[in-house]
């Protein structure tokens, strides 16, 4: 069930999600927000009730903090663009025991392995590009 949010907590989610892995300090967050120390520290600890930040002790800047790190991911439409499903004059009879399904769909199938193929094309040529920068600064030195 989606989580009610105030204005000043989605602003501090939609903050936070720059920086998902790393997270922020919390004083960075505040700061960024433009709220009191206070009124942040509310912000935050709601956030965690709501199960959307872990709050990570740290020690920074000569004392103890904490880090807030994002337990949610912003979503994108990226790993599903081009997919067959989306523009399919079937999807009305696709599914578990109908007539077609994901698991027997040839189109489904042909993009799934195509979309796969350009995957580890791009990521071996990014490798290949990567060994001959590394070779060229070697050359160099
Ligand atoms: S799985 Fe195949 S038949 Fe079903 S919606 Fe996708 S493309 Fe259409």
């Amino acid at each position: 069930m989606p989580q009610k949010l105030s204005k000043l907590e989605e602003k501090a989610i939609a903050l936070l999600l720059k920086y998902q892995d790393k997270g922020l300090l919390q004083s960075e967050l505040w700061h960024k927000l433009g709220v009191t120390s206070r009124e942040g520290s509310r912000i935050a600890i709601r956030l965690e009730k709501k199960g959307m930040v872990k709050r990570v002790k740290e020690f920074a800047k000569d004392r103890w903090t904490r880090r807030l790190v994002p337990l949610i991911r912003r979503v994108t439409i990226e790993p599903i663009r081009g997919a067959p499903c989306l523009s399919c004059e079937q999807e009305h009879v696709c599914g578990e025991g109908g007539v077609i399904s994901p698991k027997n769909c040839p189109r489904l199938e042909k993009w799934v392995i195509g979309s796969l193929t350009a995957k580890s094309e791009a990521q071996a040529q990014e490798a290949q590009a990567e060994n001959i920068q590394e070779q060229s600064v070697e050359t160099q030195s």
